[in-house]
């Protein structure tokens, strides 16, 4: 059987276009969202171009339908040769750790950090070994780099996932389970909007290149650009 794929948030934007890649590659794709009319649609296109993908509900700030969606791929008694931690949000008004709604920051960590750690704590039993997981993180969540200036509950929330993804990394280490994270550049999406300079097919070059032909042994590692970077 063909190598099998699964993306979070993948109904549209980055996700999407990995999911595309990916299957223009020869993987089978899964993709995945909330937005289940989003995801049949994200679905039919992907049939359209040949593509070999079928879809999954989940929504990854909930642990419950991140528990219900493992159990529906259970039936399929199909294994994950990837999985890619995609899902992210920016809430609006994300402007000041002090200033923000008190929620803010908690809702940001359950869909970026939280969901990630779940979303691999209900799948990893079908991930094969060698098998890759990569965290769609932001050079946002760096800490080697100047810090602040936007998105402050996003940044924290990438900075988490990044310490996430090197502690899993740790512990999948004697499974052949590499954990890396990914920062796939400002991009023209509905988060990063129109004025983003770098087109989706850009920002999905270096996830595919992680979950197809980086080599396996690499693991706890940031990459941009096919390129290691400081966390
Ligand atoms: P989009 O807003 O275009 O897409 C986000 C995707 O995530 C959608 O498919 C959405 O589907 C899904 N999603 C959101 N919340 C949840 C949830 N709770 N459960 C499941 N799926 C969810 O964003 P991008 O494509 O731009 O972003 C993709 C990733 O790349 C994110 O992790 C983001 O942080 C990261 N990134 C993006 C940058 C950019 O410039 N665009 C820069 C740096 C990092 P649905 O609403 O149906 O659930």
């Amino acid at each position: 059987m063909d190598k099998v794929i699964l993306i979070t948030g993948s109904n549209k934007g980055i996700g999407f276009e990995i999911a595309r890649q990916c299957g223009k590659s020869g993987l089978h794709v899964i993709i995945s969202g909330r937005d289940e009319s989003r995801l049949k649609g994200a679905l039919i296109q992907l049939k359209k171009e040949d593509i070999d993908a079928d879809s999954l509900v989940m929504d990854v700030s909930s642990p419950e339908s991140i528990r219900k969606a493992a159990e529906i791929y259970s039936r399929k008694n199909q294994k994950i040769d990837v999985l890619i931690n995609n899902a992210g949000i920016v809430v609006k008004g994300d402007r000041s750790l002090l200033q923000n709604d008190e929620d803010l920051l908690e809702k940001t960590i359950k869909t970026n950090s939280y969901g990630p750690l779940n979303v691999i704590r209900y799948f990893l039993r079908f991930i094969q070994s060698p098998g890759r997981i990569i965290m769609i993180s932001s050079t946002g969540g760096q800490l080697s780099r100047e810090v602040g200036g936007w998105s402050p509950a996003y940044c924290v929330s990438k900075t988490f996932l990044n310490a996430i993804s090197l502690h899993l990394a740790n512990e999948l280490r004697s499974k052949n389970i590499s954990v890396n994270a990914v920062s796939p550049g400002w991009v023209r999406t509905s988060m990063g909007g129109t004025f983003a300079p770098r087109s989706i097919e850009k920002g999905a070059e270096t996830p595919v290149w992680l979950a197809i032909e980086a080599p396996q042994k690499l693991t706890g590692k940031f990459f941009a650009d096919k390129t290691e970077i400081p966390w």
